[in-house]
């Protein structure tokens, strides 16, 4: 059969689903192409529910492509339809009102769900988590001025909520089981720093410490301290979505293993997104890359391999994250090499440069986006570089590149 006329179906319309389907058509592909959404919402920004959804009292949210731009794509969206069955046999997928679909390829782009706290969910403090737009726009209904909000998980949307949160007049306590803050990332200035922030604009931060039980009043730690609290919002990390992968026999124990072209193991069955299990250079290890720009290029390239163009994916990840009026921006794997440290921590604006084998692996931005253009290339172009010239306050990041 012609590829370009195959019938495609993608299930999962996030950032990743979307900007296939997208991609599919720009890529020329002719064939019938279906986008299956559980959300009740066409395809939106994330990013924008633990930032402007909160912070601002209009919702208009974000969305990735505008209504119009689905039919003038040819694209079938389904949206508030689950597909909760997959045959490779048959090749087709079922949606949970009995409906079948079928299907020469199929991309999963299913993403990941919040990982819950059982121990918290039933007890007599309301505990909430932040994945989707309903989550969001209830979550502020629920930060009102006052309101004692303990939020469990330093990582990035446990901070940007607590921003946020403090924004709207909040009082807010973070508790985060490692001893700093975003400790994931693995750099010692970047923790300081932000512990410095949170606590400057009145959060209280207990760190090394696990909430354990609540009560009516707030959360008791294992530390032996109680901290008062009207909620809580966990954001302890997500785990992939891989039912139907199961299903398909799919290698999917961390994620969707996939290789740098999309493609799983299965004829014809692909995966892009929160959800795929991809070889990382800078971080020497198959892994999940959880973000906006992963779902957005690897899926892209994804689309393009569908169609039978060749492509291989393999962009460092990267991702920004805004708190207050900070912006910080992380490029491959800080933690993969020994950091170098520019600017000035105590300021709040420097740039780290983690260096293994005498190339950039990662590195970290702190309001100075202009450095991330010049690391995002370092780290992609795996160029030679000496440490000496890194520590050279003098020497401008972007000579590096030319050098
Ligand atoms: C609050 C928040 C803030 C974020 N902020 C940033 C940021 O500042 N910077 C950054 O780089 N990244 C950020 N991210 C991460 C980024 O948004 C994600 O990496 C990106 O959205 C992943 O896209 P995806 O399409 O792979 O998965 P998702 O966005 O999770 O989309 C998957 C979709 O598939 C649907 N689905 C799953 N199973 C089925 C099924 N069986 N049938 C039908 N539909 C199904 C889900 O409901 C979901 O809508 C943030 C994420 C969150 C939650």
């Amino acid at each position: 059969m012609d590829p370009q006329q195959a019938r495609i179906v993608i299930v999962g319309a996030g950032q990743a689903g979307a900007r296939a389907a997208e991609a599919l058509r720009a890529a020329g592909h002719r064939g019938p192409v279906s986008l299956i959404g559980e959300e009740e919402h066409p395809p939106y920004e994330r990013p924008q529910l633990s930032k402007a959804i909160l912070i601002d009292r209009v919702s208009n949210p974000v969305l990735v492509l505008q209504h119009q731009q689905w039919s003038d794509l040819d694209v079938a969206l389904h949206t508030s339809s689950r597909v909760v069955a997959a045959d490779l046999q048959r090749r087709v997928v079922g949606l949970a009102n009995g409906e079948e679909l079928a299907f020469d390829r199929l991309l999963l782009t299913t993403g990941t769900r919040v990982r819950r706290l059982p121990e918290l969910d039933n007890g007599p403090l309301p505990v909430r988590y932040l994945r989707c737009m309903n989550d969001a726009l209830a979550l502020r209904q629920e930060l009102q001025p006052g309101r004692r909000i303990a939020l469990i998980g330093g990582g990035v949307v446990g901070l940007e909520v607590a921003s946020a949160a403090i924004g709207r007049g909040c009082q807010v306590t973070i508790i985060e089981k490692a001893k700093g803050l975003l400790s994931q990332i693995g750099s010692g200035s970047l923790g300081q720093y932000l512990h410095r922030l949170h606590a400057s604009k009145g959060a209280k931060i207990v760190c090394d410490a696990v909430a354990k039980r609540s009560t009516s009043r707030g959360l008791e730690l294992d530390d032996g301290s109680f901290v008062p609290a009207d909620l809580a919002l966990a954001g302890v990390g997500v785990e992939p979505v891989t039912e139907l992968a199961q299903q398909l026999g799919l290698d999917s124990q961390h994620g969707i293993r996939v290789a740098s072209s999309g493609a799983t193991h299965a004829d014809g069955i692909f995966a892009a997104g929160d959800v795929a299990e991809q070889w990382s250079r800078s971080h020497d290890r198959w892994m999940r890359i959880e973000n906006w720009a992963n779902a957005q290029n690897q899926a892209i390239a994804t689309a393009k391999s569908m169609t039978n163009l060749a492509t291989a994916y393999d962009a460092p990840s990267w991702f920004w994250s805004d708190q207050y009026d900070a912006n910080i921006q992380v490029v491959g794997n800080p933690a993969g090499g020994e950091e170098i440290v520019r600017g000035d921590v105590g300021a709040g604006r420097f740039v780290t440069i983690s260096v293994r084998d005498g190339e950039v692996v990662g590195g970290i931005t702190v309001n100075s986006a202009r450095d991330m253009a010049v690391l995002r290339r370092l780290v992609a172009s795996c160029k030679p570089v000496r440490k000496s010239e890194l520590e050279n306050p003098a020497l401008e990041l972007k000579r590096l590149l030319a050098a």
